[in-house]
């Protein structure tokens, strides 16, 4: 061994040798005088670059600034500035990135009796990783802060790392309160001295709040705070490699939900309330028209909303046999909106019950038919009192014939119709004989009876289709539907013979019965005539004329009439 500075250098070489960082010395000459593999392959020096022995700062500075490692500029002037800087130097790190991207952090540090050491770290990874790390901590920090929940991370010691503005808005936060790091339970307690939680004892409550928190259970619970609005509060714990870690607590504002679930409720309310009190009910069906909602229909129907549900209108209310004389089935086959169209129903007693129906078609967002959703009312009461009006309007309330208004309505559809099926039409008239000797002999009562008799007879005689009227006194008229002259004469004489022969009783001691005649006016309306029904009238009245001039008790046709067609 003989300089013992060799054999320090030699030592320090092979320290050096097996350092993960590159490492170099120089003198106060500024002389390298010694360095590392690691140094020369961190920064990629040629191994020529060293054949000639250590370089001095200025060489190595120059073979730098000639590759670029100091970026743009004169290598001659960099260098020297290099060397400049290096004179006198103080401890310093700096981080230099390299042409190929990588960063090489350079710590300096001057050494006892001059020169300086520099150590190199290739920082490239560490760098990358800080990137990242800044990289997702921004992703955080705008996913937690565009959230319209507010959102706190707490640790498993119950440190607040992590929350969104939300939160601190949503709990009207003071200022400063919240900080990285703060405790959970000084935040719980100050919460509760501003009143938070009503009126507890705030060291308390915050003692209780963290002794539940420990427990790191998920919870859900609702507060309201005192401005009234309510908070939904969700916590959920945290696991890293299956260690509690702490928990995710969620805060979402859900005033407006129960505001609105309030208002659904009580509109709810007022519908049931609606349809109760009133003759209504409201239902909906599936896209095969079966009943898949029903509400009110059981004090309306007596068939309870169960006993419907699943079945179809057809086959449980409707009065109608088949379909086809269905109104409502023919519209929802055809999925037509049906408007306040009044059809029969049977209820569940079986008694004729008229709903006023209107309905439409559902669809769901995309198009797809659903179903029905409509409302029935109960009209029942009203269309029977309809139907009283009608009577009353158009019927002879003596005799309950049709009345003359009736009489002229029916002979407007049947002379239209009677063109369109080229077939004729008759009228009768027909002209009690001496009516007024029955008033006069046996009172007017007696003739009243008479009358209601003699109605009696036309109406029994004729077919359904043709109509009786009273014409006024003892005249009434009948319209013979699809007959001719010939037929009409006929028709008038069985009613003659039937009401010749009818023994009216009329209730008296000294007459129980009463015969009467009535003579009989036939005048017919030709399938190419087109008269109105005063003319034929007045045809039919000539030919009565005629009849009573004859001897009464007889038929007589209009002299206008064409003989059998
Ligand atoms: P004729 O054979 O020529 O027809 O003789 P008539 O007496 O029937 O003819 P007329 O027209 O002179 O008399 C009709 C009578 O019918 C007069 C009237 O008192 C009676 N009459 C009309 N309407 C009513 C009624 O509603 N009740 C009763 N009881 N009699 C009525
Ligand atoms: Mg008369
Ligand atoms: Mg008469």
């Amino acid at each position: 061994m003989g300089d013992p500075g060799a054999g320090y250098q030699h030592t320090l070489q092979t320290i050096i040798d097996f350092l993960p960082s590159g490492i170099t010395m120089f003198n106060v000459e500024q002389q390298m005088v010694v360095c590392n593999q690691t140094f020369r392959t961190m920064l990629e020096f040629p191994d020529s670059f060293f054949a000639d022995g250590l370089p001095s700062l200025r060489e190595l500075a120059l073979f730098n600034a000639e590759r670029g490692e100091y970026g743009a500029g004169d290598p001659q002037v960099i260098a020297d500035q290099v060397c400049e800087r290096a004179r006198g130097m103080q401890p310093h790190v700096f981080e230099r990135q390299r042409p190929n991207g990588n960063v090489l952090e350079i710590r300096g540090a001057p050494l006892p009796g001059g020169g300086w050491v520099s150590i190199y770290t290739d920082i490239t990874d560490r760098k990358r990783a800080e990137h990242e790390a800044r990289r997702y901590s921004t992703y955080l920090d705008t996913v937690l802060n565009s959230l319209p929940q507010g959102v706190t991370v707490i640790n498993e010691r119950l440190d607040i790392e992590l929350w969104n503005k939300r939160f601190e808005n949503l709990l009207n936060l003071p200022e400063g309160e919240l900080f990285p790091g703060v405790r959970f339970e000084d935040v719980i307690r100050r919460n509760a001295e501003r009143g938070e939680y009503g009126d507890v004892d705030p060291a308390q409550k915050a003692r209780d709040t963290v002794a539940l928190a420990m427990k790191f259970e998920p919870h859900r619970l609702e507060r309201t705070r005192t401005d009234g609005r309510t908070l939904e509060i969700e916590g959920r714990d945290m696991q890293i490699d299956g260690k509690v870690a702490g928990f995710v607590t969620t805060y979402t504002d859900i005033t407006e939900r129960i505001r609105n679930e309030e208002t659904l409720r009580r509109v709810k309310d007022m519908m049931s309330d609606a349809i109760n009190f009133s003759p209504t009910f409201i239902w909906e069906t599936d896209a095969e028209g079966n009943y898949t909602h029903l509400q009110g229909v059981e004090h309306i129907l007596g068939f309870s909303e169960s006993e419907l549900l699943g079945m179809s209108r057809c086959s449980t209310l409707c009065d109608k046999r088949d379909c086809a004389d269905c109104e409502v089935a023919r519209r929802m086959q055809a999925l037509e909106p049906i408007e306040r169209l009044v059809v029969e129903a049977r209820s569940k007693a079986g008694t004729l019950t008229w709903l006023s129906t209107s309905a439409q078609p559902v669809y769901d967002p995309g198009g797809r038919y659903l179903g029905y959703r409509g409302v029935d009312v109960d009209v029942t009461e009203i269309t029977l009192a309809r139907q009283a009006l009608e009577q009353i309007a158009l019927h002879d309330p003596l005799t309950g014939l049709a009345n003359r208004r009736k009489f002229q309505d029916r002979y407007e559809l049947e002379r239209l119709r009677q063109a369109r099926v080229g077939l004729p039409l008759t009228l009768v008239l027909v002209d009690v004989d001496h009516f007024k000797q029955v008033n006069d002999t046996w009172g007017h009562i007696v003739g009243d009876i008479c009358l209601k008799s003699v109605a009696n007879v036309l109406a029994s005689h004729v077919r359904t289709i043709d109509l009786v009227a009273r014409f006024g006194g003892e005249e009434f008229l009948i319209l013979l539907t699809d007959a001719n002259a010939h037929e009409g004469g006929l028709v008038a004489e069985k009613l003659r013979r039937a009401l010749e022969s009818k023994e009216i009783d009329i209730g008296l001691e000294v007459k129980p019965t009463l015969q009467i005649t009535a003579s009989f006016g036939v005048a017919t309306l030709l399938p190419s005539e087109d008269l109105p029904l005063e003319t034929l009238i007045e045809r039919a009245d000539g030919a009565v004329y005629a009849a009573k001039r004859g001897g009464r008790n007889r038929v007589c046709a209009s002299a206008n009439a064409t003989p059998a067609v």
